[in-house]
């Protein structure tokens, strides 16, 4: 499995586009990008990035925040102008209710556009091109849900946006590559996201096992202090800890 960061920021403009990540697996022998979250500035990541927007046809939501969707019926958009149509959407409950809103604006592209949506609580478990999909759910301001990727034995969490807790970090144990969101740097008093201390806080009471560890989704207050998050979660977490990037590929 191959991971690419696509977007590792929020909804406030900075260098890094927002929310976007590719999780690449193995289908049927052949490579295959799945597309988690979608938001502003994913677009030209993904054109980046050397990926195809016209193999992407799979797309996770963690939750419907403008930072995780706004590109999303971009993305539709530039597949129908290549003659793409058909694109299987996994989302929270209420996913459905958005996207037929959306359409409603934009009738044209309903009249065009063959989009399955699969509405997810925390706690499903699914079978998606010979991947095993499980879902927790976050701690977020609205609906959110986490999702644990496994292909071909390698396992990849993402959280979306939510506070540490015990359900991410249950669905998240065992796995090789951990993608937590880190939002605000240490001390920054925030419910509904994470920082390194209350990371830190959380995994001290509920030890996580995972290999690896990158924070993603950071806020432009986390610039200069990157390092300091590293470092405050490693004292308490025996893995390795990483700061994601614009474009950066890891394998899992
Ligand atoms: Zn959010
Ligand atoms: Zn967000």
């Amino acid at each position: 499995m191959k991971l690419t960061f696509l977007g590792t920021g929020t909804g406030i403009p900075q260098t890094r586009a927002q929310s976007g990540l590719i999780m690449e697996v193995i289908t049927g022998g052949q490579k295959k990008p799945l597309l988690f979250d979608c938001g502003c500035g994913i677009l030209q990541r993904l054109y980046e990035s050397g990926y195809d927007h016209r193999d992407i046809d799979t797309i996770f939501l963690t939750h419907l925040h403008l930072d995780h969707v706004s590109d999303l019926l971009g993305l539709l958009k530039a597949n129908w102008l290549v003659g793409l149509t058909g694109t299987h959407i996994y989302g929270p409950v209420g996913t459905e209710e958005w996207f037929d809103k959306l359409m409603v604006l934009y009738p044209y592209l309903s009249d065009r556009l063959d989009v399955q949506i699969t509405e997810l609580t925390g706690g499903t478990v699914l079978m998606v091109d010979d991947c095993i999909i499980r879902t927790a759910p976050g701690i977020h301001s609205v609906t959110t849900i986490g999702y644990r990727v496994e292909c071909a034995g390698r396992i990849a969490v993402y959280t979306g946006d939510t506070e540490p807790c015990y359900s991410l970090t249950e669905l998240a144990q065992g796995a090789h590559v951990l993608v937590h969101e880190c939002a605000f740097p240490l001390g920054f008093e925030v419910e509904n996201h994470t920082t390194p201390d209350m990371f830190a806080k959380h995994i001290s009471k509920h030890p996580l096992n995972v290999e690896r560890l990158y924070l993603t989704h950071l806020y432009p207050h986390m610039q200069g202090h990157e390092q300091e998050a590293i470092d405050y979660i490693r004292k308490v977490f025996p893995g390795e800890v990483y700061i994601a990037e614009d474009l950066m590929q890891i394998d899992v």
